[in-house]
């Protein structure tokens, strides 16, 4: 089985490698990430300069760097490799729960293996000041690749896996609150700027990605590529059937 691995949080990150000793477990696996950091960068390509492709092994594995997103470089990971039976992404220092998979460029490579017809797992973990400690975090990974790896019922999946997991949770994206502000600030010079923040919120509804993860869970969200709101367009198509 060959597994493509890649990341936002840039080739050099701990996560990355956490996850391809943890997927080397069922077959071969190859990283392709970006050169630097690419978090919150979406589903963004790089459309207007070429990409390059360039070989930087990381301890026993075959990796590339690219200077480009986590789209970018699933695409041309999958096209170099003539191909992959599956992709991974992570292990993002950082949660994806709620509507940071909006933003999320972990989700994004995933995203952007399921457009190319091969399945993508995102997988993240919550972060603090701490540098999380992968080696406790490991036996979570292959519990979770061990139940998800060789599964072809969903496509596209987002994972997050808390240390200390006590458990797995099948969960439903949590859309109910935003979690992102503006905060004003100001430079040097006195000139005023603006963060973009996340900012704690209350808790979440039960069954959902982030109660899972706030209750000590690893969450599984399937999700799909298909954004067309079912109900609005079945009571549109009916106020407008006369046109069509
Ligand atoms: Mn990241």
């Amino acid at each position: 089985m060959r597994i493509l691995i890649s990341n936002d949080d840039g080739i050099y990150s701990p996560g990355i490698l956490a996850l391809a000793k943890a997927a080397a477990q069922f077959g071969e696996v190859r990283i392709v990430a970006p050169d630097i950091e690419q978090s919150s960068m979406g589903a963004a390509i790089t459309s207007s300069r070429p990409l390059l492709f360039r070989k930087t092994p990381i301890e026993k594995f075959e990796a590339y760097r690219v200077n480009g997103t986590p789209s970018d470089c699933v695409a041309l990971g999958l096209h170099l490799w003539g191909g992959a039976d599956l992709v991974l992404s992570g292990i993002n220092l950082g949660s994806n729960l709620g509507n940071s998979t909006w933003h999320s460029g972990t989700l994004a490579a995933a995203k952007q293996a399921v457009l190319l017809g091969t399945r993508g797992i995102a997988l993240s973990t919550p972060f603090d000041d701490n540098e999380p400690e992968f080696t406790a975090l490991e036996p979570s990974v292959t519990t979770v690749l061990d139940l998800l790896v060789h599964r072809q019922k969903e496509r596209l999946l987002n994972v997050n896996i808390p240390l200390h997991s006590t458990g797995v949770r099948w969960t439903r994206q949590s859309v109910r609150h935003y979690d992102g502000a503006i905060v004003p600030d100001k430079d040097p010079k006195g000139r005023e700027h603006f963060w973009f923040t996340v900012t704690p919120l209350e808790k979440a509804e039960p069954g959902t990605d982030r109660w899972a993860v706030e209750n000590g869970w690893t969450s599984i969200t399937p999700l799909r590529l298909d954004l067309t709101d079912e109900s609005a367009l079945s009571s549109a198509l009916q106020e407008f059937k006369h046109q069509n």
